[in-house]
């Protein structure tokens, strides 16, 4: 069971942003209101995420690392109207296959369940005090994986792609107060208010938060809506677009050029803009079961919808220039 943990590692564990967004996405999926995240050394040396969310019952908290056991969807029909982030149980399978975990949740009865897996075996379980929450420490990953270690960047590089999926989640999760810090220093604060607006200004600045416009607009199957920035606010990366799909984050070609073309000419050569945008539509619409990291989707549609973005933003820029 081990080998095909660390065989499935491969795919669901890049690199450690994978295992900070499967971690903080089990939080949300536990409807957490407060996520603290610590790292050290860019993930490496440890990932700590701390939710207080719903826990995890004593009886299954072995279960939890179980390949493939997932408390999320029972039926296969679930898998057409998925709603959680997770679904494939995974990820702390494949995790604690290539590392060093302490887990302690608690659910609202106490006591909580403390369990160590080193390298996917159970090295110990005992009770303890904590109250309602999951707190999950990662420690030396990829030790056992030595390759895996030898593909992975700078540990700039890897810090930055930690602080992009956290600034995505938290974007995606307005009503979650989420933190990151790194070796000691808070790298991000949101207040979990619900106001888009706040928390992407926690993110890039107030300054950049005031050049952004609102958007919105719908067709028979699409609604799209939130924030783009003004033309002259850009960057010389494509990061600072955003899309959400019914609230999950994702990365979609079509849709990020979308964005791009809605401002026809305004945008200078190699320069893009603000955006984060949410897209609502019918979940029957979408299939997250694509890849392992759900973070690539199928759309049905996806024309239509590259349609209705291009028109959306193209409009809302043209007032602007009233
Ligand atoms: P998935 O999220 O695809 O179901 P995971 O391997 O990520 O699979 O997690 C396995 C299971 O462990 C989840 O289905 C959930 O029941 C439980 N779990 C993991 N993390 C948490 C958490 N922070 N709070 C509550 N339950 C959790
Ligand atoms: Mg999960």
């Amino acid at each position: 069971a081990v080998l095909a943990d660390q065989i499935a590692a491969g795919e669901v564990v890049e690199r450690p942003a994978s295992v900070v967004k499967e971690l903080v996405e089990n939080a949300i999926d536990a409807h957490s209101t407060q996520i603290d995240i610590e790292i050290e050394d860019s993930g490496l040396k440890k990932i700590n995420v701390v939710d207080n969310g719903d826990g995890i019952i004593a009886s299954d908290v072995e279960l939890a690392f179980r390949r493939h056991s997932t408390s999320k969807i029972t039926t296969k029909k679930d898998l057409f109207k998925i709603k959680t982030l997770g679904f494939r149980g995974e990820a702390l399978p494949s995790i604690a296959s290539v590392s060093d975990v302490i887990m302690e949740t608690a659910t609202r009865l106490p006591p909580s369940n403390i369990i160590h897996i080193k390298g996917g075996k159970i090295i110990s379980q005992k009770m303890g005090a904590r109250s309602q929450g999951t707190e999950i420490s990662v420690f030396d990953l990829f030790f056992n994986t030595p390759a895996r270690l030898k593909y992975l960047k700078s540990m700039q590089t890897e810090l930055a792609a930690i602080s992009d999926i956290v600034n995505r989640l938290a974007l995606s999760h307005t009503n979650i107060a989420f933190s990151l810090k790194s070796n000691g220093r808070l790298l991000l604060e949101t207040a979990g208010n619900g106001k888009l607006q706040q928390t992407f200004s926690a993110i890039y600045g107030v300054k950049t938060a005031r050049k952004m416009i609102e958007i919105n607009g719908e067709d028979l199957d699409f609604k799209v809506s939130g924030f783009v920035s003004l033309p002259e606010l850009t960057r010389a990366s494509k990061t600072y677009i955003s899309l959400l799909l019914n609230g999950r984050y994702i990365r979609n070609y079509q849709l990020t050029n979308a964005v791009i073309k809605g401002y026809g000419s305004k945008l200078m050569v190699g320069r893009y803009p603000f955006a984060v945008i949410n897209i609502g539509l019918d979940p029957l619409l979408v299939d997250v079961n694509v890849h392992p990291t759900k973070q690539q989707v199928r759309i049905s549609k996806e024309e239509e919808l590259v349609q209705l973005l291009v028109k959306t933003i193209y409009q809302r820029i043209a007032q602007e220039n009233l």
